[in-house]
């Protein structure tokens, strides 16, 4: 995306005429944007390459919801050829009312394509490698935190960009018709002309309930890593004649045909994107053992340093060589997605794990959600050991300062809503929680971050090493939790998650070291 402004054009327009020569980065190659814009070489850059076999299905995603998006609306909608791109400007009545973490008002659209002889596609987003014809950027800022675009541009959560793919077919697209025909009106940088009609709904894919999320920024400079971005899959068509005129039409500022007006994918680093639905390729047959086998070996090659286990060993038949799970805080985005072998919906549990981590602040073990419940059923360990169940929190206060392995287990049964926790298999505090409720079903379970940690944040991560984790939807007595501690069963294992049984997708570099948490 870009975010020229209209009145940065217009002054550049004035100036043309005696030799102006370029806006701001115009003189600068891309690759050199981070001499001027420091932010241009940071880490969670935009566009992104969005490889499917690494996005992260998240069934938490709620669906958009538009305010003021659909047409035809009647105005006058200022387009302008900016030198990079044309620009729509958009009413402030457009807004996305849910979907996003916040209301964010829409504030302009433009375009990016392609047009060299060799190189035709020109979206700034690929998949899997793959680069579109063209891409649609709407620009919104978020309007629940800052009263303004210009306010919000440079400010943490200020900017959401909707990316929309375009392919070409043997149709016109008729909700385009009357922007491109007014392309040659604005063929010079700094033009400005004016639509009365625009149907904005009509001009997005068809199907806008399948999409990719990730954290990152605008696509020129200052390059601001303040953008969530959504990838829309499902592609706009134009028709090959549309496309043409897109790519032959307009100037820059040198007079030049505007082509290739996007800049090339940057490296995804520690972030995750995020899917709204199963991409195909999962769905194609990559069975989950097999995607987990594939990322074990993914982060075996990333960590060749370290000494990993035999992939071969991990079948669900070599238990006792299952590894432990190794959290580094050099790889901020690894995180365990965990296959719940059946609906969790519980009136009591057991949930037992093997941790050694530093005491310091609230690291999310394992978290499960869902749609409507962020804390559905959670444990974090760090300055303080907190249990959530159904959104409510208990604190047992307890302030562990060991930096070995502890054995853990925390029990509660919605009877009378009691809830203990046990360390190294001796009981300690009890609490009341949640009495006559039962934990919903449908949710995510993973280890090592909430769903919320995937797109970035890395607040609630847990550094450290984690290994035995189960979970029973019965209360296990006193001695089998006491057994457990002392690494005295091998039998005890949890019908919703078991260890070494459960399918376990690891992501982000996750380390596999052999399990020395019973030694
Ligand atoms: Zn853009």
């Amino acid at each position: 995306m870009s975010i020229f402004h209209a009145e940065k054009c217009m002054k550049c327009m004035k100036t043309q005429m005696g030799g102006f020569r370029g806006i701001y980065e115009g003189e600068l190659d891309e690759a050199n944007w981070g001499k001027k814009y420091p932010l241009c070489d940071a880490k969670h850059q935009s566009p992104i390459d969005i490889q499917r076999k690494k996005v992260m299905y998240s069934k938490e995603m709620s669906l958009f919801e538009f305010e003021g998006y659909e047409g035809p609306l009647h105005g006058h909608f200022k387009v302008t050829n900016n030198g990079h791109s044309v620009q729509i400007e958009l009413p402030s009545t457009m807004k996305i009312k849910k979907g996003l973490p916040h209301v964010y008002t829409a504030v302009q659209m433009h375009l990016h394509w392609g047009g060299l002889d060799l190189e035709t596609s020109g979206s700034e987003h690929t998949i899997d490698g793959m680069r579109y014809m063209a891409e649609l950027h709407i620009v919104h800022y978020n309007s629940d935190l800052y009263s303004s675009f210009d306010e919000a541009k440079d400010k943490p959560e200020g900017l959401a960009v909707l990316a929309f793919l375009y392919e070409d077919g043997h149709f016109e697209n008729t909700y385009y018709s009357e922007v491109i025909s007014k392309l040659a009106k604005i063929r010079y940088a700094g033009q400005m002309t004016e639509i009365k009609a625009l149907n904005p709904l009509a001009m997005l894919s068809e199907n806008l309930e399948n999409f990719y999320r990730y954290q990152g920024s605008l696509t020129t400079p200052p390059c601001t890593e303040n953008v969530l971005w959504t990838v829309f899959d499902s592609k706009v068509i134009l028709s090959e004649n549309q496309i043409k005129q897109l790519e032959n039409t307009l100037l820059d500022w040198h007079n030049n045909t505007l082509r290739n007006d996007y800049r090339h994918a940057q490296p995804l680093n520690d972030r995750v994107v995020l899917s709204s639905f199963q991409t195909k390729l999962k769905a194609e047959g990559c069975q989950h053992e097999i995607s987990t086998k594939l990322s074990l070996i993914e982060t075996e090659l990333q960590d060749v340093k370290k000494r990993v286990l035999s992939i071969s060993s991990l079948g669900a038949s070599a238990v006792p060589s299952y590894p432990l799970f190794y959290f580094s805080k050099k790889h901020p985005a690894s995180y365990v997605e965990v296959q719940l072998s059946k609906p969790l919906q519980l009136t009591q549990f057991t949930l037992c794990t093997w941790i050694k981590t530093k005491p310091e602040g609230i690291q999310k073990v394992f978290s499960y959600s869902t749609t409507d419940s962020e804390n559905e059923l959670v444990l974090s360990v760090g300055s303080d050991l907190k249990l959530w169940i159904g959104g409510s929190l208990v604190d047992f206060n307890i302030h562990h300062t060991s930096e070995d392995w502890v054995h853990y287990c925390v029990r509660w049964d919605a009877t009378m809503g009691r809830t203990e926790l046990f360390v190294s298999g001796l009981q300690g505090k009890e609490k009341t929680v949640k009495k006559g409720y039962s934990v919903k079903p449908g949710g995510v379970a993973l280890l090592a971050k909430d769903r919320f940690d995937l797109i970035g944040l890395y607040n609630n991560s847990f550094f450290g090493r984690l290994s035995h984790l189960h979970l029973w939807s019965h209360l296990l007595n006193a001695e089998e939790i006491m057994s457990l501690s002392k690494c005295q069963t091998s039998n005890l294992k949890g019908d919703i998650i078991s260890w070494g049984e459960t399918t376990m997708t690891v992501a982000g570099g996750v380390i596999l070291e052999p399990d020395n948490s019973c030694w």
